[in-house]
C-alpha cells in the first residue's frame, strides 16, 4: 500500500501523487474544493485500492476540509470526478468512486465530456464550470488525446494541462489539433478572468538538466524537474511543432520538454 503524496496547494486544493513505487507513470492527480461541490481532476493508474488507496485520502482529504470550513453545510457534499483525458493511467480510479454518495464520474469519451460540460462548439470554446464560489474554467483540448481538455481554476491561477503540457515527453497524436489546442489556451491566457500564474501537468519525465528526459518505466527519477511551467512555456511549444509534419516517431527536445509524434 503506498498513500498519495499530497501537497496542499493553498487551503482550498489538494495536489496528489500517485507514487512511483504503485505505478510508474506516477499521475499528478488534483482536488478542489468549493462551496458546493468538489472536483477531482483524474483518479491515477490503479484500480485497486489496496495498491493505491484514493479512494481513502480523498475521504480524508474532504473530511478534513469540511472539518475547516464549517459554513458548508450540505451534506453529502457532492463530488465530481471529471479527467484531463481518456487515457488509462488518467481514470483507472474511477472505480473506486463507483456507488459513492453525491458523486457524479463525468465519461470519457469526446460526446459524454462534450455533453457534460456543455460544450456547444467543441473544441473551439472555453465553458465554466461552478463549484460554489469557485470558478473552474474548462477548455477544449484536443491533439494528445480525443476527449482531452485543460482546467483553468481562477481561485490559484493555475492551469492544469493534463499531458497536452508537461515537464514531459508531449506525445502528439494529432498534430492539427494539438497546434489548434496550444493556440487555444495561448488566447485563453492572454484573456484570462484572472491571471494565469502556472501550468500543471500530470506526469514528470524530463530531469534537472535541460532536455534530457527518464525513459518510459522509469521508477527512480532523483533529480526529476519540478512540476509547474511557466505559462510563457506554451509559445515555446508552439514553436517547437512548427517544422513538424506530423510523422510519427518525430522527435523536438527543448529545455523542458519533448516533444513527440505518436499514432
Ligand atoms: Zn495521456
Amino acid at each position: 500500500m503506498t498513500d498519495p503524496q499530497i501537497t496542499w496547494l493553498d487551503p482550498d486544493t489538494v495536489q496528489l501523487r500517485q507514487p512511483k513505487s504503485s505505478h510508474w507513470e506516477a499521475p499528478f492527480l488534483f482536488l478542489l474544493f468549493g462551496r458546493e461541490r468538489s472536483l477531482l481532476l483524474d483518479s491515477g493508474a490503479t484500480s485497486d485500492e489496496k495498491v493505491f488507496p484514493l479512494r481513502a485520502a480523498v475521504e480524508a482529504l474532504t473530511a478534513e476540509w469540511l472539518r475547516r470550513n464549517p459554513a458548508v453545510y450540505t451534506r453529502p457534499y457532492p463530488l465530481v470526478v471529471a479527467h484531463t483525458h481518456a487515457h488509462g493511467d488518467h481514470i483507472a480510479g474511477d472505480a473506486l468512486f463507483a456507488g459513492r454518495r453525491a458523486t457524479t464520474i463525468v465519461g470519457t469519451s469526446p460526446a459524454e465530456v462534450i455533453g457534460f460540460f456543455g460544450f456547444r462548439r467543441w473544441p473551439d470554446e472555453t465553458v465554466p464550470f461552478l463549484l460554489g464560489r469557485r470558478v473552474v474554467d474548462v477548455i477544449g483540448g484536443p491533439g494528445h488525446e480525443p476527449s482531452a481538455v485543460a482546467f483553468f481554476d481562477r481561485q490559484t491561477g493555475i492551469m492544469f494541462t493534463g499531458d497536452t503540457v508537461l515537464p514531459a515527453r508531449l506525445y502528439v497524436r494529432d498534430l492539427g489539433q494539438y497546434r489548434a489546442t496550444i493556440d487555444r489556451l495561448i488566447r485563453f491566457r492572454d484573456g484570462a478572468p484572472t491571471p494565469v500564474r502556472e501550468l500543471r501537468g500530470a506526469h514528470i519525465e524530463m530531469s534537472t538538466v535541460p532536455g534530457h528526459d527518464y525513459p518510459a518505466g522509469t521508477v527512480d527519477q532523483p533529480d526529476e524537474a519540478p512540476l509547474p511551467l511557466p505559462p510563457r512555456i506554451l509559445e515555446k511549444v508552439r514553436d517547437a511543432l512548427a517544422g513538424l509534419r506530423g510523422e510519427p516517431g518525430e522527435r523536438v527536445a527543448r529545455k523542458r520538454f519533448i516533444v513527440v509524434v505518436d499514432r
